[in-house]
This record gives structure tokens, C-alpha cells and sequence, in this order.
């Protein structure tokens, strides 16, 4: 599967806002939002007045899709598949974004980031219930157990980002246990337990595939 591969910090800049892409950096004085540094272009502070409902929407859009690390066909896949579920589609949409393989990694900290995560899983470093799986994009079930395998406890990359963030806990509908690196899928969070992504409004994101 296809990935972005320019500059990461060059997508916050665009959207003003912290998309957490990069792990420790995200946290340090190094962060370019956290100096201020402007959007990229010639006048983006002339262009961010002047958003259409077309390009606010697209902005959350792409927003969403960049915190999750993910490329537009197969974004667009998700919101197909949030739709036809019953429910709320947008929360459907966060639901499903929360299942993917990588994020469930990413949040039980044995990565520091969603994009290490993803690479974590495509090196065959991570099991669902006892079962090597490659595929960042797999969707996890409530009560499967995700684990590191065997042979990859060792790796300084997992070791150093769950002795980093292990510390603090993992989200309500996880659990974790950080001495046998092992953790489980406990239940589909609501989209009001996802805390931590900002004000990302799904609704304009319905809007703007629904033209
Ligand atoms: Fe870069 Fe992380 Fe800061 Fe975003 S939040 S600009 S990815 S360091």
C-alpha cells in the first residue's frame, strides 16, 4: 500500500496544528508549531481568511487522514464502509480509523508514533491473538489480544517507546500489560472517548463526500 513519504512537519504546518506525526519530536521545543513557524506558501496568512465551505471541509478532511497516516483511496475506502454500517457514520468513521492495526499499536505504546507503528506491523513484529499480522490497515476486534512476537521483544524501538509512554496508561477501551507486552482490544471506543485528536468535526468531513 502506498504512502505519503514528503516532509511530515510540513503537514501541520499546513493546518496550523499539531498532528502529532513525528513521536518524541512532536513533544520537544524542536516542533515547528510549537515555534510558531507559519503555514508553507507564498501568503498563507492572506489565504486562511478567505476558506470556502468546500475547502474548510477539505481541510478536516485532510486533517483526519493525515493524523491516521493515510492516502486518499484508501481514506475514501473508509468513509464507504462507515457508511454502509448502522449507526452514526461519523462516529462509525472513528470507529473504524481506531481498529486499524497500526492505531492499536500506536496506542498501546509500543510505538511512538502511528507511522512506527505501521512499520512495526509491516516487519511482522506484532501478533493478533497469537497470529503474525502484516497488514496496518487490519481492523482489530473487541477482545482480540495484540502482542509483540518473540523474537522482537528486544527491539530497542519497541522497548524505548513503551519504557517512554507506558508510564502513562493506555486509552479506556484498551488494556496493556507493559512485562509481557501484550494488550487487548477491549471494546469499540464512542467517538466522545476519542480525546485526544482536537476538534476534527466528522460532519464537515460528511458534507464534503456527500457533493
Ligand atoms: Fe512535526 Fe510533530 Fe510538530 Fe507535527 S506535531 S510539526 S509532526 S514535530
Amino acid at each position: 500500500m502506498a504512502r505519503y513519504t514528503g516532509p511530515v512537519c510540513r503537514m501541520c504546518r499546513v493546518e496550523q496544528k499539531k498532528l502529532m506525526l513525528k513521536g518524541n519530536r512532536c513533544k520537544s521545543d524542536k516542533c515547528p508549531i510549537n515555534k510558531k513557524r507559519p503555514a508553507p506558501g507564498k501568503d498563507p496568512k492572506g489565504r486562511a481568511g478567505k476558506r470556502s465551505d468546500y475547502g474548510v471541509q477539505l481541510r478536516e478532511k485532510q486533517k483526519l487522514k493525515r493524523i491516521y497516516g493515510m492516502l486518499e483511496r484508501q481514506f475514501s475506502l473508509f468513509f464507504e464502509r462507515a457508511l454502509r454500517m448502522p449507526g452514526i457514520t461519523g462516529e462509525n468513521l472513528f470507529v473504524l480509523l481506531e481498529r486499524r492495526l497500526d492505531n492499536v499499536v500506536y496506542r498501546l505504546r509500543f510505538a511512538s508514533s502511528r507511522s512506527q507503528a505501521r512499520q512495526i506491523v509491516l516487519h511482522g513484529h506484532v501478533l493478533v491473538n497469537g497470529k503474525k499480522i502484516t497488514v496496518p490497515s487490519y481492523i482489530v476486534n473487541p477482545e482480540n489480544e495484540i502482542s509483540i512476537a518473540d523474537g522482537s521483544r528486544n527491539l530497542t524501538v519497541i522497548k524505548d517507546a513503551l519504557r517512554e509512554y507506558g508510564k502513562s496508561g493506555v486509552m479506556p477501551w484498551l488494556s496493556l500489560d507493559p512485562d509481557t507486552m501484550k494488550g487487548k482490544f477491549l471494546a469499540s471506543p464512542r467517538r466522545s472517548d476519542i480525546t485526544d485528536l482536537g476538534d476534527i468535526k466528522e460532519q464537515m468531513i460528511i458534507e464534503l463526500y456527500s457533493k
